[in-house]
């Protein structure tokens, strides 16, 4: 049974005690109830929440349809394994995703229950698929906490540090960023170099890409870099897998980011908002890679919980019903534009960049050019004092990220952006 406590550093200090260290937290306020864009702490204090759990709600908290999918779900049957007895909503799912998903080819889909599991099926059925075992993903990558997660992810610390040895036949190439002096000519370089000097490409599955790294700091892939992609990988018979996790579902403008480019993806892995804040991740491909795994080798007991699929069938309806895909567009565009006029205001800001509502900025020493994650610190720290929860990414821990849901009320986006603006003139004091 709970014991009666309300303060926040209560809290803090039996979570201390009782739960491991590695489950890190970013903010030291314990929720109590949200709705929509808002959060309250249990001492009462509310938060406009730019975070959305990691970009997980674009429906925004308690979305009252979603709430009510799962309601409904919930009186009807709320766990079998679809494995021992199937039901008919998952099945509905995959198809909906097999129509949504870029690409015109035949398509097949699996679910499961986090995103890191969607990246380790993804990696599971491109090397039965193609019978190859290399694999090759980008540095500043995030793709999960699984091994194969981490082996694919391009940061050391903390997610990688002292977790060793990784599984093998995992190859890193540098991600473009203009501010990390990595041109799209450099990646573009340094595949091939790979490929001539590291790995024969004759050997490799996959070639996985974010559109735009979330966890990386928000660096959007260059065409030049996907159409090369493209190329090489119908060259080499390699598979193309596109982490959509963060990405998808409306975030940057289209219900894929893929949709930006023209150019189609082998492999597309979800999660996040697909379910809007109900844990579920998909894999969706071509329908004879899809299938080249043996019968009972992907899913799980949980994979595509009937709950969290209800959620995500009403979740598709709202984004489509609510507009929020060209709305992430619309409140993508006001952030940029008040960043950029902060920008003038604040020399630490070195770069305002994003695709639709994924918008970043970053921040750096305006005399020595180096990255400052001790000021973005601050201006975390700021934003949560004046009520405003944000967060940050990037290699060096120097961008804030805008992951709010799109179904954010006018009032509420504009009422961030001015605790925005306060938090970096605060951060600068
Ligand atoms: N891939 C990407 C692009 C992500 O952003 C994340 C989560 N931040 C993951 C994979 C892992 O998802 P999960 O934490 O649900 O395992």
């Amino acid at each position: 049974m709970l014991t009666q406590v309300t303060t926040n550093a209560s809290l803090q200090a039996r979570k201390n005690a009782a739960c491991a260290q590695g489950v890190g937290t970013l903010t030291p306020h314990f929720v109590s109830r949200a709705g929509n864009a808002e959060l309250w702490d249990v001492e009462g204090r509310r938060f406009v929440d730019f975070a959305s759990g990691i970009a997980t709600l674009a429906t925004g908290h308690r979305h009252p349809r979603i709430v009510e999918a799962v309601r409904a779900q919930l009186d009807d049957f709320h766990h079998t394994c679809f494995h021992v007895t199937p039901y008919e909503e998952y099945v509905a799912l995959c198809e909906q995703l097999n129509r949504l998903v870029p690409g015109d080819f035949a398509k097949k889909s699996a679910l499961f229950t986090t995103g890191a599991e969607a990246v380790e099926n993804a990696m599971k059925v491109a090397r039965v698929a193609t019978g190859r075992s290399g694999v090759v993903a980008f540095s500043g990558a995030f793709h999960g906490r699984t091994f194969m997660g981490m082996a694919l992810t391009g940061k050391v610390a903390p997610y990688k540090a002292g977790f060793g040895p990784m599984p093998a036949d995992v190859w890193h190439v540098p991600f473009p960023a203009a501010p990390l002096g990595v041109t799209v000519e450099d990646s573009i370089a340094a595949l091939d170099r790979l490929f001539r000097t590291d790995v024969d490409p004759r050997r490799v599955a996959a070639i996985v890409i974010e559109l735009v790294q979330g966890e990386g700091g928000f660096y959007v892939a260059p065409p030049k870099l996907l159409e090369h992609l493209r190329a090489v990988c119908d060259q080499h018979g390699i598979l193309l897998v596109c982490d959509e996790i963060q990405t998808g579902f409306g975030r940057t403008g289209k219900l894929f980011a893929l949709e930006h480019y023209g150019v189609e993806a082998d492999l597309v892995t979800m999660a996040k908002s697909l379910a809007g804040g109900f844990p579920l991740s998909a894999l969706t491909g071509r329908a004879e890679v899809m299938d080249a795994a043996l019968v009972g080798s992907i899913g799980g007991t949980y994979a595509g919980n009937p709950l969290a699929v209800a959620a995500a069938l009403e979740t598709i309806r709202v984004i489509g019903d609510e507009k929020l895909v060209e709305r992430a567009s619309m409140l993508g565009e006001r952030l940029a534009a008040q960043l950029r006029s902060l920008q003038a205001q604040e020399p630490r800001i070195c770069d305002v960049r994003g695709l639709g509502a994924m918008v970043a900025v970053e921040f750096r020493d305006p005399r020595t050019g180096e990255p400052d994650a001790d000021f973005t610190r601050r201006v975390h720290a700021a934003g949560l004092q004046r009520g405003l929860l944000l967060l940050t990414c990037g290699v060096h821990g120097n961008v804030v990220r805008f992951l709010f849901a799109l179904t954010i009320p006018d009032d509420v986006f504009e009422e961030g952006l001015s605790l925005l603006a306060g938090a970096v003139l605060d951060a600068a004091r």
